[in-house]
């Protein structure tokens, strides 16, 4: 062999495990076993007074580190079960039995496209704190008009557990793009589930109980003022950024003002917290307020959402 045949050789071996390297990561392999998923897809196709969602999970992962389907599937029947099974009375939150209420949204895999489940193999330099930012920023753009996207992640991720866009809060115009992020190292179906939902919340447009910021200062008065006739002052600025007193409002009725994990420096103002709201950062989260449920049901109904709704 001469050198430039061995040279030329060498080029073409670079050349292909480079492409082999590429194919690994972007390779989804879509999963065609669908006994068990059409039997989760009966099971809650027969519950009545519920809105259907199309869902596909997307999971980006080690090979050794994705989920069985049987698995993601006892994780979305949690995330079913808690979205239209009212709570136990011990379990409601003191002071709030009276704005209580549960979305009545599920969720069947898509089996149009078989696509219901997809698992993406991540190169072993990904399973890292980069791997949620990544996986978002190649998704960012995925059609989410005909299904509800789960993209799941099992390593965790330096802007929290999870991730999502909220809809516009009138839900008529925004194009739904991208999906719903989650991270987690493991499978605690508890934590994957809480965060899927509060996402949930966002991605049929909540704010948080505690508003558009994270609340670091506050003025009393001025809070007092907004709340009582409706005068919109300016708080403080940060960084060239001002925060009004409507910032601190998630604009539902029925979710009293508050601030994230105990700070509360206007408690006479306020009333009592609602810390166990899905849309806090507190560790129990597990209801919703009538206001809420409505909000969400009213962008699902709407223009851009619509594709999504089995029925
Ligand atoms: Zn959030």
């Amino acid at each position: 062999m001469t050198f430039c045949k061995y040279l030329s050789l060498f080029i073409l071996i670079a050349f292909i495990s480079c492409s082999k390297q590429e194919e690994e990561i972007n390779m989804t392999v879509p999963k065609i076993e669908y006994s068990e998923i059409e039997k989760f897809n009966n099971k809650w196709n027969d519950v009545d007074g519920v809105t259907k969602l199309r869902l596909v999970v997307h999971q980006f992962s080690s090979e050794d580190s994705f989920y069985t389907e049987s698995q993601v599937l006892a994780l979305v029947d949690s995330i079913n079960t808690t979205l239209t099974q009212a709570l136990p009375n011990q379990d409601i939150e003191k002071g709030f039995e009276g704005v209580y209420q549960i979305p009545k949204i599920v969720f069947l895999f898509d089996t149009t496209e078989f696509a219901a489940m997809t698992t993406t193999k991540l190169t072993t330099d990904l399973e890292d704190s980069v791997a949620g930012a990544f996986v978002r920023q190649q998704h960012q753009d995925i059609d989410g008009s005909k299904y509800v996207n789960f993209f799941l992640i099992p390593y965790t991720d330096s802007d929290g557990f999870g991730h999502t866009r909220i809809a516009g809060s009138d839900g008529a115009n925004d194009m739904i793009k991208g999906g719903i992020y989650v991270y987690g190292k493991t499978l605690d179906k508890g934590i994957i589930s809480t965060t899927f939902i509060h996402e949930l919340g966002h991605y049929l447009g909540l704010y948080h109980t505690f508003g558009k910021t994270y609340p670091s200062e506050i003025d009393c008065d001025k809070m007092k003022n907004y709340i009582e006739n409706g005068i919109n002052e300016l708080i403080y600025e940060r960084d060239g950024v001002q925060f009004y007193a409507n910032d601190y409002d998630d604009e539902i009725d029925d979710t009293p003002y508050m601030f994230v994990m105990g700070y509360r420096p206007c408690n006479d103002l306020f009333g009592p917290p609602h810390n166990n709201n899905f849309m806090n950062y507190s560790v129990i989260k597990n209801m919703f307020t009538q206001g809420q449920c409505d909000k969400m049901n009213a962008v699902l109904k709407s223009e851009s959402r619509r594709g999504v709704i089995i029925e």
